[in-house]
């Protein structure tokens, strides 16, 4: 298949390097110039724009920062035309940014309207995930876009989920952060509660692992440096998924409760915790390393 693949950065990069590994003719655009010669040497070939890249595709990939940059790329902005504008056949359209669900609902309208299918597909799995082609496809959109996507999205990820129609991918992308944000706090609030009252950090994990306060956080991602040697609690935070990724994702939960007239108390939490965390400068860390806001002595 040939596939137009826009936004290489640290998951578009080893997302599109699975594409080519599976035999996909894969075209690149990135603004940076940098981060597309990875891709060319990997045997990608490059265009010039992004308006370039779709010519002749079957599938146009995306995976960009925010809102902001997908609704630029599709719908165009003052500086630029939308692909939608220039996008000629039949291309499947799959949004793979973590985005609000009414952006995706927006796009996927207007790429409606000019007879182009289009899914959003937030992922889960971080870089790792990535890197491994075992991420998770949360995808909204038809039936038919939904299984037009799989085969393309196979190649890149392991569980590959319909949530339903479009916007419902980041729908369930979001509650899913929503959770996990509470989950990491909630665990590194509990961990500093026992190390402060003389507990050992690996022995109250090991016993928290078994008792009914275990979950993802605390069995796999160990927040305290040095409980669980491959967590990037361990490696200083580097890696994993920044704290500043987290809090946006939170963010956008928030707006969706404000939308919905839900109550998120726990989301609320989270956000502001996150928040507050990547202010002072640890944005750039692993959203693991929200343990150093309850540490006295900061390791
Ligand atoms: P990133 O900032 O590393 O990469 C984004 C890339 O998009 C950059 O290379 C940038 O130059 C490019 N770009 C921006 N606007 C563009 C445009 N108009 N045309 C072409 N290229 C453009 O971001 P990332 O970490 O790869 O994340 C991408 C998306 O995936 C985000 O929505 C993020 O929330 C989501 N996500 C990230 C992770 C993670 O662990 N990094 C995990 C799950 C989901």
């Amino acid at each position: 298949m040939r596939i137009a693949f826009i936004g290489l950065g640290n998951m578009g990069a080893p997302m599109a390097t699975n594409l080519i590994k599976a035999g996909h003719d894969v075209c690149v655009f990135d603004l940076s110039e940098k981060a597309m010669q990875p891709l060319e040497d990997a045997g990608a070939s490059r265009a010039k724009s992004a308006e370039a890249v779709t010519q002749g595709a079957d599938v146009v990939i995306s995976m960009l920062p925010a809102g902001a940059h997908v609704k630029g790329l599709y719908l165009g902005n003052d500086a630029a035309q939308g692909l939608l504008a220039t996008m000629t056949g039949n291309p499947l359209i799959i949004d793979a940014s973590t985005i609000a669900p009414d952006d995706s609902r927006r796009v996927g309208a207007a790429a409606a309207e000019r007879g182009f299918a289009f899914v959003d597909a937030p992922v889960s799995g971080g870089v790792a995930g990535a890197v491994a082609g075992t991420l998770t496809f949360i995808v909204g959109g038809s039936e038919e876009g939904f299984e037009r996507a799989r085969p393309v999205l196979e190649a890149m990820g392991k569980n590959i989920f319909h949530a339903g129609d479009t916007g419902s991918g980041q729908v369930a992308k979001l509650c899913n952060n929503m959770l996990l944000g509470i989950l990491m706090s909630g665990t590194a609030e509990a961990l500093a509660l026992g190390v402060e009252n003389g507990l050992d950090p690996a022995v109250l994990s090991e016993i928290m692992k078994q008792s009914s306060g275990g979950n993802w956080a605390l069995n796999g991602y160990n927040p305290w440096p040095g409980v669980m040697e491959k967590a990037p609690a361990s490696n200083d935070y580097q890696g994993g998924f920044l704290t500043d990724l987290m809090a946006k994702d939170l963010g956008l939960a928030w707006e969706l409760a404000l939308k919905s007239k839900s109550t998120v108390p726990m989301g609320s939490q989270a956000r502001n915790l996150f928040a507050l965390h990547a202010a002072q400068g640890s944005g750039g860390l692993d959203f693991s390393s929200i343990q150093r806001l309850y540490r006295r002595d900061k390791e």
